[in-house]
């Protein structure tokens, strides 16, 4: 058997180091804000190279109070990928503004310049450009459509912690970068959790208060505004700090399993989702695309290789977002059909990679040829 995702080998390199500073923390009784909160949000705003980090309750909220200490709300549209995971877009709709579909690249399946301004109007506020799958979208392209346009960059770097584009880390171009620490992330908590980094003191300053029931600085009974509770607890910023030092070698690690993947697969067969000259990605996912994908899917179950689908169906195609689409999205609606994402984790072994591109090149040449 070959997992799809395994957390078991970061969980035991930080395991100690954790239980012994949980320990310390149950002494101290401060489990939400405090000392590890702080230290751990100074640590993330350094490694991304942003001036702030605010530590939220999960990348959700991350992306939501973001959209309103930016204040954007009713009567705002805000551009996002079709294809991304489903909270992008909640963001956008719990903030009370319209969510604007863009199609993607079909090598990348990343948002690009072009799609961007196909899928501005003139109420536009924003463009939550989303680095899926841990590669930065091209953001020069994104930079420059976004300030012809008039509108605010906002990263949904969830699964990109570490990634670069032209040496900036991920969350650091935008306005402000936003974070998922959920535990499959590539730096993931024992939790939930999630991180805005920003370098704008004002935004900084407006999310502190909105992550904690709108209240004023230093005020515990004084709300200026109407917030909400959305703060992360000191439990899992020990969890994050113990594991933000090793993050890079975790990165690394992906990257080379990456590369193996890249090396191996028959490309005539299976077509890997291409790398953009200037973008370092921490492969979050590694993602190919394959013809009669469900039964190449269910073939490698059958043969003990488990895989994901990020995602199935495009969001301006799912149920409860069906109302905000208004054109279809080519790209994004032939890929969500072909897409399949292959084991990846830092502790995945090289002979596993041997083994399921042996596999995945045997059952995806069969279904072509079928
Ligand atoms: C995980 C993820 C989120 C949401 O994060 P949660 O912590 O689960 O709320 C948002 N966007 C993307 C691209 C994600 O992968």
């Amino acid at each position: 058997m070959i997992p799809f995702f395994d957390l078991a080998g970061m969980t035991s390199e930080v395991r100690q180091q954790v239980t012994s500073r949980w320990d310390g923390l149950l002494d101290t009784g401060q489990f939400i804000g405090g000392v590890a909160v702080q230290a751990f949000e100074e640590e993330w705003a350094a490694f991304c190279g942003a001036r702030f980090a605010v530590g939220v309750a999960n990348g959700t909220d991350a992306l939501h109070l973001t959209l309103r200490s930016m204040g954007i709300g009713t009567g705002d549209d805000v551009v996002v990928p079709a294809n991304t995971f489903v909270a992008t877009v909640e963001a956008v709709v719990l903030a009370g503004a319209n969510p604007r579909f863009a199609d993607v690249d079909p090598d990348t399946l990343l948002m690009t310049g072009q799609t961007l301004k196909a899928a501005a109007t003139r109420s536009t506020r924003a463009v939550i450009v989303v680095h899926l799958f841990g590669q930065m979208a091209d953001m020069s392209e994104i930079s420059e459509a976004a300030s012809g346009l008039g509108i605010e960059i906002i990263e949904d770097a969830a699964q990109a912690q570490g990634a670069t584009w032209r040496s900036a880390r991920a969350g650091s171009i935008g306005r402000a970068g936003c974070f998922s620490f959920y535990p499959g992330k590539n730096l993931g908590a024992f939790g939930d959790a999630g991180a805005v980094v920003t370098s704008d003191p004002g935004i900084a300053e407006r999310l502190v208060s909105l992550r904690d029931h709108g209240r004023v600085l230093g005020g515990h009974y004084e709300h200026g505004g109407i917030g909400t509770n959305s703060r992360l607890d000191a439990m899992q910023a020990v969890v994050l700090s113990a594991k933000l030092p090793r993050l890079q070698a975790w990165n690394a690690s992906r990257r080379a399993l990456v590369g193996r993947y890249r090396e191996l697969l028959d490309a005539d067969v299976v077509r890997m989702v291409d790398e953009i000259e200037g973008a370092v990605g921490v492969f979050h996912l590694a993602v190919v695309r394959v013809r009669r994908r469900d039964e190449v899917r269910a073939e490698l179950a059958r043969r003990g290789i488990s895989t994901g689908i990020h995602y199935p169906t495009p969001c301006h195609l799912v149920g409860a977002y069906a109302g905000y689409a208004t054109t279809p999205l080519p790209v994004a609606e032939a890929a969500a059909g072909e897409i399949l994402s292959l084991p990846l984790y830092p502790h995945l072994r090289a002979d596993q990679v041997d083994e399921v591109c042996r596999e995945l090149n045997k059952v995806a040449r069969e279904k072509a040829q079928a």
